[in-house]
């Protein structure tokens, strides 16, 4: 007889495919550069989209989260109080003092890239310059543990040792999560301890994106059935992207020694 267990399946991913993530991750990287050009005062996040939606296109790439479960855009526009998965709009204006954090998704070849960044419109509070900061230390203390022989927990705890030094609230029901053919691939990944064994292995690749709150770690679902809001109102950041586990000798630049591997976007 079969007795039925849960299990993950982690891909690891050939170099063949960690290729075209890198082509897909330079896509995302090009939305993330002109949304870091054109995020000002005025701008709807609508507009965002659209630019967005060009540069995918112009790059022969398709956009992951449109049709996503019913995603209507291509881009997740969230400010301030939004912490994930906010709807672009157009009569939703971006003002002088907002944060924004912009995910987008693009497939190319096969593969997903994924990622978001948080961008101040203009001149922002210091206590949102500090949410910013700390969310995107944060990723980067995340990313350090990603190495084949750490466990996923050395990323959740390094992540959550981050926003406790900044005593920063973190937002529980969302997490990271493997990356490649899908958007989302096993494992699922907490942004702070539950004591996850799982191995990483070399192939492995991770989206790494914490969300961190100036208040509560409580967030809510709005009417719209996407918008994610934290429960007190207060500003919350997002910072993502993906890194794998290198394969040990590859030596080609990209893939360094077993440690972790940032799939653009970043440029
Ligand atoms: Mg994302
Ligand atoms: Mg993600």
């Amino acid at each position: 007889y079969i007795t039925r267990i849960e299990v993950i399946m982690i891909n690891r991913k050939s170099r063949d495919e960690i290729k075209r993530m890198r082509h897909a991750g330079h896509i995302v990287a090009l939305v993330h550069k002109k949304m870091r050009e054109v995020v000002e005062p005025g701008i709807s996040t609508k507009e965002l989209d659209s630019i967005a939606m060009k540069i995918i296109k112009e790059n022969k790439a398709t956009p992951t989260f449109l049709g996503y479960s019913g995603f209507p855009a291509c881009i997740c526009a969230s400010i301030n109080e939004k912490v994930v998965h906010g709807i672009p709009s157009e009569t939703e204006i971006l003002k002088e003092g907002d944060i924004i954090a912009i995910d987008v998704g693009a497939t190319y070849g096969g593969m997903v890239g994924d990622s978001a960044w948080s961008y101040a419109v203009g001149n922002i509070s210091e206590e949102k310059k500090l949410l910013m900061k700390a969310t995107e230390e944060a990723l980067m203390a995340g990313i350090s543990k990603m190495r084949a022989g750490n466990v996923l927990d050395d990323i959740s705890g390094a992540v959550e040792d981050v926003a406790n030094s900044y005593k920063m609230g973190i937002v529980r029901q969302y997490g990271g999560h493997g990356v490649g053919h899908v958007m989302h691939e096993d494992p699922f990944l907490f942004n702070y301890r539950v004591g996850d064994q799982t191995l990483i292995k070399s192939g492995m690749v991770i989206a790494i994106e914490p969300m961190l709150n100036l208040g509560c770690d409580e967030v809510v679902v709005l009417d719209d059935k996407w918008s994610v809001v934290t429960k007190d109102g207060k500003p919350s950041a997002h910072f993502e992207q993906r890194t794998g586990a290198g394969h040990p000798g590859q030596g080609d630049g990209e893939i360094r020694g077993a440690g972790a591997v940032c799939l653009p976007p970043v440029l």
